[in-house]
């Protein structure tokens, strides 16, 4: 009503007194003060509705006294305040840290806790019903079984308590039309049922029984700690931490499991179910708006008390967290390269240590930043280096692709072909292994010779056969698979080249006409719904085959797989990056980890071109060690992470030449400061994406120095960012 919000505008303005910092969900670099009008009471971490520009923003009350300066009858008033707890100071504290750190304004790291705005108002409470006193004027059986459920004058939903009582809810009806039920109000329905730390805990003994001892002794302090649960896959790290989360509940604390494919581990939330009689709730990108509101509401309440979700579940603001569990802790999933770079692993461990409590990363292979913070003693390390029960770890062999060629236009050797042809005839299933989506990842014209080139990126476009289509993997550019080049015209002379996961499953069927097979990738129609539904049918042993690409390493049980073939288990190390061969060991031993988990006899072959690879003796040796004491000697050389410190900045335009100005700029503003050296800019590894050019700065340091003042004094003195020109600021880069 026009002349109601006139009338509060001018009658807030004439007793306005005090004025307060409000952080607003945007690339600010600081918070904006606010008025607060007279009778609004407001304290540091309220969620309020603030006018930004023309707009109403949601925003939260920040730490530290106004700045002053301004007159406070200047001031745009706070419109109001939402009737939900503050956000704590813990989570303030770690929302400026983190913003500190990533060197992001503190708004955009807001945001992040801040992601459903219509979760702030109280949820609305549910109409149900209650035992008023009185008899029905004809008692039935139907009202007789009502009258049962309902005298002790419990209050019901409607339709619960006629689901209850088994009759229709017209019987309900007529009760209600006789007086019979009161109407009451109730409180919304929890989103998930109350885990009980004691519903059917695991008997653990030997090292599983040592491993859970020592994490207890953490949790129970209730202080900040950090713990790393090395163990090989198949081990029992999950039932460990378990005991560590029924602990924290016991407590009456809250916890957050973070998972690297949480959309993908349907299984994961069935085995949680099983040991605490409940499901957690889930937060992650494939949630409903509706269900994203009531989990983000119920887990500020407290009514939620374990959430399992992806790196932003980091950025819920609980009421109590008291432990962060982080599996698959050495996963690239948990960085996040999206606005504020972060890495949701190294940001758990800050969050504990803010919140002082526990944090668990659990890895069959862990980083080699958390392996060498075990060997100095800041994390303690829990070793679990036998697979539990009676299952052991596969097999494994090296296929030499120089000695076993492939068949004529395939990529599975004979040695491969015939382990399948014997896993698929005793009945077990076989997973072979390639990371790359599609049919072919180039096409080219055999005539002229011109490849397929996405116009926007500086990458190949990948062949999918099944769509028939030309993607591009970077921007996700398709055009239709054309039939005649686009350079000379020639029809019927496109040649795929290379595998794709759709490929193998040709050769595969080639092979096996009637074996089943299934492919899965994140291409699969039917998005995260059908991929569940496929893992499971896997799961219950409805394929003989099947082909997939990362998808299938993580996390998931399958009884049945006894051997995993891995077609190029030499693709992850051709890049360059000094983490390739870590990152190729931790994904080769998670994908031959699939096999053998439930004590059948199981193998895996590895098809290399580079045997003598160390990862590849890492892997067939089983010793994980050796190669990891390698790895950290030559970072150790190379002063690399964890030993020095890196960042990158990207700068990208429309222009090459913009880009590439702007960043020679940037590199002249870089102060002189010992121990830190600015190297390029060279063009970045992905040079063009989405018809942006990119140019990149690599800022290394010694372990000490102060990185984040050295890019604060760099940014202070370069040229300011104009036209097109972005630059991104990424600390700790994946890839270097
Ligand atoms: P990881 O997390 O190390 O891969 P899991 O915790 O998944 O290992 O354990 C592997 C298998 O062994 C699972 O099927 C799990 O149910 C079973 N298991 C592990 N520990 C126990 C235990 N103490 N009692 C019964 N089964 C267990
Ligand atoms: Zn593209």
């Amino acid at each position: 009503d026009l002349f109601g919000a006139l009338f509060e505008g001018a009658a807030a303005k004439a007793v306005m007194t005090r004025t307060v910092p409000v952080l607003v969900p945007m690339p600010a670099p600081k918070p904006y003060s606010y008025a607060v009008p007279e009778g609004m009471a407001v304290e540091p971490g309220s969620v309020v509705q603030v006018p930004l520009g023309p707009r109403q923003v949601i925003g939260v009350v920040w730490d530290g006294g106004d700045e002053g300066g301004v007159d406070p009858k200047k001031l745009r008033p706070i419109s109001r305040v939402f009737d939900c707890p503050p956000l704590a100071k813990e989570m303030r504290d770690f929302i400026d840290w983190v913003a500190a750190y990533t060197l992001s304004p503190p708004g955009l790291v807001a945001r992040m806790a801040l992601r459903v705005p219509a979760a702030f108002d109280p949820e609305p409470m549910v109409e149900g019903l209650r035992f008023a006193g009185g008899a029905p004027e004809r008692l039935t059986p139907a009202r007789v079984r009502v009258m049962e459920m309902a005298k002790d004058g419990l209050s019901w939903t409607r339709s619960g308590l006629a689901h209850a009582a088994g009759v229709s809810t017209s019987v309900i009806d007529g009760l209600i039309t006789q007086g019979i039920f009161e109407t009451v109000f109730l409180p919304p329905p929890p989103l998930v049922a109350k885990p009980d730390p004691d519903y059917a805990a695991s008997r653990l003994e030997g090292p599983q029984r040592e491993a859970a001892d020592e994490i207890l002794a953490e949790v129970r302090k209730q202080e900040f700690a950090v713990s790393l649960i090395d163990g090989v896959t198949g081990s029992g790290k999950t039932e460990v931490y378990f005991e560590a989360i029924a602990e924290t509940l016991k407590r009456g604390k809250q916890v957050l499991i973070l998972l690297p494919e949480i959309a993908l581990t349907a299984s994961f939330l069935e085995r949680f179910q099983d040991r605490f009689g409940a499901k957690p709730a889930e937060w992650h990108s494939d949630l409903a708006p509706r269900t994203r509101e009531k989990v983000w509401r119920q887990a500020v309440t407290g009514e939620v008390r374990v959430v399992a979700g992806a790196r932003s579940a980091l950025f819920l603001p609980f009421e109590d967290l008291g432990l962060i569990i982080v599996d698959e802790e050495h996963d690239p999933a948990y960085k996040q390269e999206d606005r504020v770079y972060y890495n949701a692993r190294d940001m758990a461990v800050v969050r504990g240590r803010i919140g002082d409590f526990p944090v668990v990363l659990v890895s069959a292979t862990p980083s080699v930043e958390s392996q060498v913070n075990g060997q100095s003693g800041r994390y303690s390390t829990i070793h679990l280096p036998t697979r539990f029960g009676d299952a052991a770890m596969p097999d494994l062999h090296l296929v030499d692709m120089r000695r076993h060629a492939p068949y004529r236009g395939g990529f599975l050797s004979p040695l491969l072909i015939r382990a399948i042809g014997k896993t698929v005839e005793k009945g077990q299933q076989s997973l072979l292994f390639l990371n790359r989506r599609g049919y072919a990842p180039l096409t080219l014209c055999r005539v002229c010779g011109h490849r397929f080139q996405c116009p926007q990126c500086s990458s190949w476009l990948v062949e999918h056969r099944f769509r028939g289509q030309l993607q591009c993997h970077q921007c996700g550019y398709a055009e239709r698979t054309p039939e005649a080049c686009p350079e000379c015209g020639t029809l019927d002379h496109l040649v795929a080249c290379g595998p794709g996961v759709e490929r193998i499953a040709e050769e595969v069927e080639r092979h096996f006409p009637d074996a089943r097979t299934i492919v899965l990738s994140s291409d699969i129609m039917g998005g995260v719904k059908r991929l569940r539904l496929e893992l499971d049918a896997i799961a219950k042993g409805e394929a003989d085959i099947v082909i997939g690409t990362q998808l299938v390493a993580k996390g998931h049980n399958f009884p049945l797989m006894t051997l995993v073939g891995i077609v190029d288990a030499d693709l992850g190390l051709a890049n360059g990056d000094p983490r390739a061969a870590e990152r190729t060991f931790q994904l080769l031993s998670q994908v031959t980890g699939r096999a053998g988990r439930t004590g059948l006899k199981s193998h895996g072959l590895l098809q290399t071109y580079q045997p003598q690879h160390p990862v590849m003796q890492a892997i067939v040796s089983g010793d994980a060690g050796a190669f990891y004491e390698r790895e950290i000697s030559e970072r150790e050389r190379a002063v690399l992470p964890p030993f020095g410190r890196l960042a990158s900045i990207i700068v990208s335009a429309e222009t090459r030449q913009d880009a590439e100005t702007h960043a020679r700029g940037m590199r002249s503003a870089a102060p002189l400061v010992q121990g830190i050296s600015v190297l390029g800019p060279a063009e970045a590894p992905l040079a063009l994406v989405r018809g942006r050019h990119r140019f990149r700065l690599l800022v290394h340091g010694k372990r000490n120095s102060d990185m984040q003042g050295f890019l604060r004094a760099m940014l202070a003195q370069a040229p300011k960012e104009r036209g097109s020109v972005h630059v991104q600021l990424d600390i700790d880069p994946q890839s270097f």
